[in-house]
């Protein structure tokens, strides 16, 4: 029984997921104390009960402690099940963030599986849908399995009620070098509206022009969503390269100006151009747990975030196996599975 104090290091969610993914892919249980104890309102939120019990669904485990507000839980592990599965947040929480609980455990399972996940789809401090298809998913995929995600209905925060599917054609996992990440091929600038002002949208698409300069004018356009999804307000900046894509996101909020909101995406894809990593600041985190599956392989990145030392820290507990972080000579980062 590996005992884990859910405060440390970021102290947030994704502990919590990782924890239950690494339970299922080692068969070690495990318990935590301080569950998201670095956070300004503790204990599991709605996202991460749904996301407990979508690990315990495909695992056969057993949980205690697994209710709204908890701080504290322990996990038993049963053997992975894969089929089909449908688990709804019930509030904006994220559909991808319930993904990640699961997906590497079936991934690496003995048949496929279809995956029905209602909540949140566009909204913030978590992965959405477009990041998902678009950076993690193929990166994932030349790991081995084969994967495939739709979007069935958008959902922004406050009112959720977004749909996806993911369908998981599991295989073994064989170690990669992710270490270029080739020719830039272009970047495309979108807001998702729903329900807003038509002209946020193009204050939004104006400001992130006026960073992201050299994309032509052609790049940045709005998508129009029905009003009954919204209200909803998502920019979602694109840059792909021969091997990786990065989507960088804002989202719409109270308060927050729409140019602060955009200026803020675009620099974070400038800063992102403007290295030569191929995994950008969230991909790093999201990496881990499938790398360390692997056994082996590399990535290189920009700058470690603490998600992603906190990812290591727990990975190597679980799993023994460690990561070695290099300089590059280019100012980026290696991260390797040691
Ligand atoms: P908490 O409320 O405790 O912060 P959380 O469950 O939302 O909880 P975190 O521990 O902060 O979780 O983990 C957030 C996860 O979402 C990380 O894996 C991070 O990489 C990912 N993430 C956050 N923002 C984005 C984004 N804009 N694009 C892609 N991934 C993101």
């Amino acid at each position: 029984m590996i005992t884990i104090d859910g405060s440390d290091g970021e102290g947030g969610g994704q502990v919590l997921r990782n924890s239950a993914a690494l339970s299922l892919l080692t068969g070690e249980p495990f318990t935590i104390q301080n569950i998201r104890g670095g956070r300004a309102k503790p204990g599991m939120m709605r996202q991460h009960v749904t996301s407990l019990e979508a690990a315990c669904a495909i695992g056969g485990a057993e949980c205690s402690g697994l209710m709204v507000g908890s701080r504290e839980l322990t996990f038993r592990p049963g053997r992975v099940i894969p089929g089909e599965y449908s688990f709804a947040v019930g509030t904006a929480g994220s559909t991808g963030l319930v993904l990640q609980a699961i997906l590497v455990p079936l991934m690496m399972a003995d048949a496929p599986s279809r995956i029905m996940i209602e909540g949140g789809t566009h909204a913030m401090a978590a992965p959405p849908f477009e990041f998902l298809q678009k950076t993690l998913l193929p990166v994932l995929e030349r790991l081995g399995p084969t994967l495939s995600i739709t979007l069935e209905r958008h959902g922004f925060y406050p009112r959720g009620g977004g749909r996806i599917v993911v369908d998981i054609e599991p295989s073994a996992l064989r170690t990669i070098q992710c270490t270029q990440r080739g020719a830039f091929l272009g970047g495309k600038a979108e807001v998702l509206l729903a329900g807003i002002p038509f002209d946020i949208a193009d204050r939004e698409l104006t400001a992130a022009r006026k960073v992201l300069s050299e994309w032509p004018e052609e790049a940045f356009a709005p998508a129009l969503l029905p009003a009954d999804c919204g209200p909803g307000n998502a920019l979602l900046l694109e840059a792909s390269f021969e091997h990786v894509t990065e989507v960088v996101s804002g989202f719409g909020k109270l308060g927050v100006p729409a140019e602060r909101l955009a200026k803020t995406a675009a620099k974070r894809m400038a800063g992102y151009l403007a290295s030569q990593a191929f995994a950008g600041p969230y991909l790093q985190d999201q990496l881990l747990l499938p790398f360390a599956m692997a056994g082996g392989g590399a990535f290189t990145t920009v700058k470690l975030s603490q998600h992603s030392r906190t990812a290591m820290a727990l990975i190597e507990r679980f799993t023994g196996r460690g990561f070695r972080v290099s300089d590059t000579e280019d100012g980026a980062h290696q991260i390797e599975v040691c």
